[in-house]
């Protein structure tokens, strides 16, 4: 994969380098055992094993990330919490149990969300400022989540994906960090996930199955283009580090599918083995710093663009 990623921006916006590594804090093998099979298990340890993988890594290179952490992740081991907090990682939330938000009614969003917020902020004692929407699930259906996230005191966001996808995206959205003034009279700053236009469409190029899938020389192209305008936003989960097998139960639940919907699955394994081996060479080029201190930077230099909404 050789072709040079491309894109087109209305500006130059970002004076500064920094870009953001952010990590949805996630047990795969619960999360595929509810969305696939119907199936309730509570999170498993891998969850802990593959953050420690991040944590090591990211403190052997002395990198602090954004780790959105989901409300049910945090009740069962509130220890992986306060390690992560530990390290002076930014904790943002991603939801309670990932549903969502078209699933959800406004009244149950916000529930839903508080209930992490708190759990994770009564954790820490400290407090939090970003959301990420389970799945990049705010759309332009699903809009209204924007009130609710910033009247439940949030400074950010970071679910909108400014690409049409299969199952989330949101064409047309602005790519910079905007600052949205919303009709409930809050205001909320959206960090949208990093995109680039490749091969007529445009998809987001630096995080989760496109990390895994491409090669390293590909997202290096990406980021030397995207961090000319702006931060790149990344974005992974703790599963796509997990070269180990699933459990028994997993693989039994599967062989119950039928072969068309079987074949996908295979996607969320491959690659596995190569992700930390990237992670450690973008750490090694690029500069990061959690997401609210490039809001910090951003609003220092008094370039974030305000947009009613
Ligand atoms: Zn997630």
């Amino acid at each position: 994969m050789n072709s040079a990623p491309s894109e087109c921006t209305r500006d130059n916006m970002y004076p500064l380098t920094y870009s953001a590594l952010s990590i949805d804090v996630e047990d795969g093998v619960n999360i595929l055992m509810r969305d696939l099979f119907n199936i309730e298990i509570p999170p498993t340890t891998r969850v802990i094993d593959n953050v420690n993988i991040l944590l090591d890594l990211f403190n052997e290179n002395k990198v602090r990330a954004t780790f959105f952490i989901l409300g049910e992740i945090a009740s069962t081991f509130p220890s992986l919490v306060r390690s992560i907090a530990s390290y002076r990682h930014e904790l943002g939330v991603h939801g309670y149990n990932h549903d969502q938000i078209h699933k959800l009614t406004p009244e149950q969003a916000r529930g839903n969300i508080y209930k992490a917020k708190a759990l994770i902020e009564d954790i820490t004692g400290e407090k939090v400022y970003g959301f990420r929407a389970p799945a990049f699930s705010i759309m332009r259906n699903t809009s209204w989540a924007l009130e609710v996230i910033s009247d439940l005191g949030f400074k950010y966001d970071s679910s909108i994906v400014p690409a049409k996808a299969s199952r989330y995206g949101w064409p047309g959205f602005d790519k910079e960090i905007l600052r949205l003034e919303l009709k409930n009279g809050c205001t909320l700053i959206e960090v949208p996930l990093s995109v680039i236009n490749f091969m007529g469409k445009t998809i987001p190029a630096c995080g989760g199955g496109y990390l895994r899938y491409f090669p390293y020389s590909f997202t290096r192209k990406a980021f030397l283009t995207i961090t000319k305008r702006r931060p790149v936003i990344v974005y992974l989960h703790p599963y796509e580090l997990d070269k180990g097998k699933y459990p028994d139960y997993f693989y039994d639940a599967k062989a119950t599918m039928s072969l068309s919907r079987r074949i996908p699955l295979s996607f969320y394994r491959l690659n596995k083995g190569t992700v930390k081996r990237k992670l450690e060479l973008l750490i090694n080029e690029f500069p990061f710093k959690p997401i609210i201190e490039i809001i910090d930077d951003l609003e220092k230099n008094s370039v974030i663009h305000v947009r009613s909404f």
